[in-house]
């Protein structure tokens, strides 16, 4: 069946039984490849969720090593693997998890020129930092290249989480935060975050993944769903962003627009 093997099918076969994925969306996983912006609190759980999904390339970026205060909610990682690098352990334990996809992982700060090298070489983005100037060369680089961003937030009680498709005319990430000052934090070392928040968010950022490469997406790409999750409430609250005008990524020559 499109070239599984029984051992992949096996796998896959909870994935294959839903009527909308079928073995055709999970061919759409493993020929997709997802580059993935910080491997911490909301990476490291997207990370395992793609992988053990089956997506066939995923691309890792993260210059960071495992700090003791990391384990308190980044549950890739465990007490030994304290000082090694993110990427290292990441790579050894998706791996480990499913042996039928490919982990590149890239050590480094995501700078403009290291996210110049990779995006093209990717179908979809997702930007799990923590500060405005990441978010934003992340944000400026999907918007150049034509790529679709999924972008997910936590912070305290809760958390946030949307997809960007600059290409179909969609907003971008400065859409949602035209003021936000670019040497802002948005770090839960000092705000602080509840633990399994960021597995939520980081759960949510998934599942926009898999529908996107799946394609089971929105008929309206040009509209991007803001998904803000309230742990005290216990609510999801949604909003419909569109565009900014006064934008100034998409007044560029160089924005990558589908027709
Ligand atoms: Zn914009």
């Amino acid at each position: 069946m499109l070239n599984f093997t029984d051992v992949e099918l096996e796998r896959y076969a909870r994935h294959i039984l839903v009527p909308e994925i079928g073995a055709i969306g999970q061919a759409r996983c493993r020929d997709a490849s997802v580059l993935i912006i910080g491997i911490g609190g909301l990476g490291a759980p997207l990370a395992q969720q793609l992988a053990a999904s089956g997506i066939g390339r995923i691309g890792l970026i993260d210059d960071d090593h495992i700090d003791r205060s990391n384990l308190q909610r980044q549950i890739l990682y465990d007490t030994p693997s304290i000082g090694a690098l993110k990427t290292d352990i990441a790579r050894e334990k998706l791996t480990a998890l499913n042996p039928h996809i490919r982990i590149e992982t890239y050590a480094e700060r995501a700078t403009t020129s290291l996210l110049a090298k990779l995006l093209p070489s990717y179908d979809l983005v997702c930007d799990g930092t923590d500060n405005f100037r990441t978010r934003f060369n992340v944000s400026d680089a999907c918007t150049h290249y034509g790529k679709t961003l999924i972008s997910g937030a936590v912070q305290g009680l809760g958390g946030q989480v949307a997809t960007f498709r600059p290409q179909h005319h969609g907003p971008c990430y400065r859409c949602l935060f035209p003021d936000a000052d670019e040497n802002e934090t948005l770090n839960c070392s000092r705000a602080g975050v509840l633990g399994p928040a960021t597995s939520v968010i980081g759960s949510l950022m998934a599942v926009e993944t898999l529908k996107e490469v799946m394609q089971l997406t929105p008929q309206t790409p040009e509209h991007t769903i803001v998904t803000s999750w309230d742990a005290l409430k216990s609510t999801f609250r949604r909003f419909e962003l569109t565009r900014n005008p006064d934008c100034t990524a998409h007044s560029s020559s160089n924005e990558v627009v589908l027709t």
